[in-house]
């Protein structure tokens, strides 16, 4: 919210499974830069792709989150962009993510248990405005990949070339095809 934010923070810290990175998120990170000088990109769940729910892997995500940031004309020396694999303890999340990321001091998310752990650590937490959520969310353009609906325009042209690219549209539908088999 925005009376939780009460200064311009030095680092903050975005975390995002970003399956894919799409312009919501790149609303966000627009918005964040009127609040922090540097942002640190966490990607999480790294260690999981080929999934409906998490096709790409952490390496893609990569590539498709740094192009997309060049192609949309950010300073890239303000990112660091960090594959983050999940651990089972949610409890100490925070400190594990203090102890492999750059430090930072405000924590950008509107995930609710995200926001939890960090403010129970103490951090400030900058609570995004929605940003054209009917369209902007990576579960709905997941499905409209599985349905053959047209999604190319939900993302920056760079995320859409790279999924070309590696095929990850029929690795979303072998996913679901193995998903079914379960
Ligand atoms: P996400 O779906 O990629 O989204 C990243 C952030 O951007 C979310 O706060 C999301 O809000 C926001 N966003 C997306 N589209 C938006 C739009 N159109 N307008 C405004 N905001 C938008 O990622 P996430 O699921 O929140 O990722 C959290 C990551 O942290 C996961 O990988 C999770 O596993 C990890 N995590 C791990 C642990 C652990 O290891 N124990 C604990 C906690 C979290 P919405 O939430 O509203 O979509």
């Amino acid at each position: 919210m925005f009376e939780e934010i009460k200064e311009r923070y030095n680092r903050i810290l975005f975390p995002g499974r970003f399956q894919p990175l799409h312009y919501g998120h790149i609303e966000v990170i627009k918005w964040m830069l009127n609040f922090g000088d540097e942002i640190i990109i966490a990607i999480g769940s790294a260690q999981k792709s080929h999934m409906v729910d998490n096709p790409f892997t952490a390496g893609e995500r990569m590539v498709m989150i740094r192009e997309a940031l060049k192609e949309e004309g950010f300073d890239l020396s303000k990112f660091y962009i960090v594959p983050v694999p999940d651990i089972e303890y949610n409890s100490i999340w925070i400190s594990y993510l203090e102890s492999l990321l750059p430090p930072f001091d405000a924590v950008c998310s509107r995930n609710p248990l995200v926001i939890r752990l960090a403010k129970e650590e103490r951090y400030d937490v900058l609570v995004p405005p929605f940003f054209l959520r009917s369209e902007y969310s990576g579960k709905k353009i997941r499905k409209k990949m599985l349905s053959g609906e047209k999604w190319e325009s939900y993302v920056p042209p760079s995320v859409a070339r790279i999924i070309k690219q590696i095929s990850g549209i029929q690795r979303l539908i072998d996913s679901s095809l193995s998903d079914e088999l379960e």
